[in-house]
């Protein structure tokens, strides 16, 4: 179709269904032509896990992807995805890079009582959506608080040992995925859980990072 006549068709549909911009709230589509540029995604290194790993992050998280993400995961703004998905995919291409050989995507888990109350697994969403497969290696093995709710150390504790691996890993290496990282204490308890049944944590990549603490004080 035409751009035009698409965009045409686009804005008739809009009538019927209206729909603002998950970024910034504009009457327009699920992601506005301004709010998709501050979504173009800038893979880089913004720190390591425990083990050393590299972490690879798409954006920061403030502003339009913040906006973005927390629609995507909090409202059920499914519609808002494509951006955030082929954000995760260039982190993930450059962390596969970086991984330097063969290596399976490893999706940080989301408890039952979450999935539920989404009706969703927003991280495995984006990983379909970018045209990726990851293995079903974790598992939640004991609830958490929101991270988010939490200081620095808290947030170590919280989620120390809070995964496992539904099988042995020995000889199979991986790289994390999720959707934001913050002090990386998540990414750290799944490394240590893969590492724990034989597996290696070679990188990790996420859509977005928090810049409230500075990359250089980002341990993982
Ligand atoms: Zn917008």
């Amino acid at each position: 179709m035409p751009p035009l006549v698409r965009a045409a068709a686009l804005d008739a549909l809009a009538v019927l269904f209206p729909v603002e911009c998950a970024g910034c709230g504009a009457p327009d589509r699920a992601v506005c032509s301004g709010c998709r540029l501050a979504l173009v995604p800038n893979a880089r290194r913004i720190g390591v896990v425990d083990c050393g790993a590299p972490i690879v992050s798409a954006l920061r998280y403030d502003g339009v992807p913040r906006a973005v993400l927390l629609a995507f995961k909090e409202s059920g703004r499914t519609d808002a995805a494509k951006p955030l998905a082929l954000a995760l995919r260039c982190a993930i291409e450059v962390a596969a890079v970086d991984a330097a050989g063969a290596v399976e995507l490893c999706v940080i888990p989301s408890s039952r009582a979450a999935a539920r109350r989404r009706g969703y697994r927003p991280v495995d969403e984006l990983v379909r959506r970018a045209g990726l497969r990851a293995a079903r290696v974790l598992q939640v093995s004991r609830a958490t608080a929101q991270q988010k709710s939490l200081g620095r150390d808290a947030r170590e504790g919280n989620v120390r040992e809070s995964f496992r691996s539904r099988h042995p890993l020995h000889g199979r290496r991986f790289v994390l995925v999720d959707d934001i990282v913050t002090t990386g204490a998540t990414l750290n308890a799944a490394a240590a859980a893969i590492a724990s049944a034989g597996g290696v944590v070679a990188a990790a990549a996420t859509v977005a990072f928090t810049p409230r603490i500075r990359p250089e004080n980002i341990r993982a």
